[in-house]
């Protein structure tokens, strides 16, 4: 029998998970053809969380725990489970029912007879979270789309069904801080999208903080892409072009006017220049850094979707 592991990170959830846990029996029930493992990682909850959870893995035996020392963050939980899950599928959901495990029969429907690799969920809208938080989110989407090679998507949740293969390629990105969005994309296999509409947070209160996420975004762009280090280099030329038209036309102005060569144009010129020059120097110095940064990622350097091979070698 094929096994399906569930990954579901909890931080505080004490009161979405008797909630949570009623509806993975309910929808488990339902897909009596699998074997499951609910791997729940408690992400160091200073509630009731660990309790309940030992509680429920004393009645059912599908239900397995991690507990953290301290507080590491939605994406090392989401690592610690894609690291220990046993199951030919994987998915990972939040405690909180806003990635709906009623989706998972559909999710797993595709994936059986559409021949992909995982199923992927997205919200078409944002109804029900703040104004200011969505129209952030949007903006950093949109940036990350121009600065990136990797495709993310806007709206796309991390709640996805994926085959043993790809979760093997997520355990072999083994950097520290990590951005799983980023990482499904970058990956590659192939990818089902399915649309839900948002729903609200069955109780409790979201665990994000404004700071929480502009650090998570800043982490997105610092991993997948190397558009940063590039600014002095543009940067550079911008400056070189201002300060040859400077010099050109306090030049033409000395010509035409007979004026004292000494102008501000000049000065000018000779600043920009200088700049230009310390920012190309800059802008050496980023290439190398930028690779540097992709060394001690120690992402490898391919993933396999499909061999016939026993024993391949995978660098
Ligand atoms: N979470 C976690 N560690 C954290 C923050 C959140 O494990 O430091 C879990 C949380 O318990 C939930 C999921 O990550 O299962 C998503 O968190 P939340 O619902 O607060 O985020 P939002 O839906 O508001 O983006
Ligand atoms: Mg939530």
């Amino acid at each position: 029998m094929e096994k399906i592991s569930l990954i579901i990170p909890c931080y505080n959830e004490e009161e979405s998970l008797p909630t949570l846990y009623k509806e993975l029996r309910r929808v488990t029930a339902h897909m009596a053809e699998y074997d499951f493992e609910m791997l729940f990682v408690d992400d160091g909850s200073k509630d009731k969380t660990l309790a309940l959870l030992k509680e429920i893995a004393k009645r059912d035996e599908r239900v397995k725990y991690i507990s953290f020392s301290r507080n590491f963050g939605k994406e090392s939980a989401m690592y610690a489970g894609f690291c220990n899950a046993a199951g030919d599928y994987v998915a990972a959901l939040d405690a909180d029912m806003q990635d709906p495990p009623s989706l998972l029969p559909k999710m797993m429907k595709i994936i059986k007879e559409k021949g992909y690799d995982s199923v992927a969920t997205r919200r078409v809208m944002r109804k029900g979270e703040p104004k200011i938080r969505s129209f952030f989110a949007r903006t950093f989407y949109k940036i990350m789309h121009k600065i990136s090679d990797v495709d993310i998507v806007d709206g796309a949740r991390d709640f996805r069904l994926m085959k043993r293969e790809m979760v093997d390629a997520i355990v072999a990105m083994c950097e520290q801080d990590r951005f799983s969005k980023g990482i499904f994309g970058w990956i590659g296999f192939k990818t089902y999208w399915l649309p839900f509409e948002n729903v609200q947070r069955v109780a409790g209160k979201t665990k994000w903080s404004f700071s929480k996420l502009f650090k998570y975004s800043i982490d997105g762009i610092m991993a997948f892409s190397d558009v940063p280090l590039k600014l002095p280099k543009y940067l550079s030329i911008l400056s070189f072009i201002a300060s040859l038209g400077m010099l050109i036309w306090a030049f033409v102005r000395r010509l035409a006017q007979n004026l004292p060569f000494f102008n501000w144009q000049l000065i000018t010129g000779v600043i920009l220049g200088c700049t230009g020059v310390i920012l190309s120097c800059m802008g050496v110095a980023c290439a190398y850094l930028g690779k540097i940064n992709k060394e001690v990622k120690r992402r490898p350097q391919y993933l396999v979707r499909d061999t016939n091979k026993d024993d391949l070698i995978l660098k």
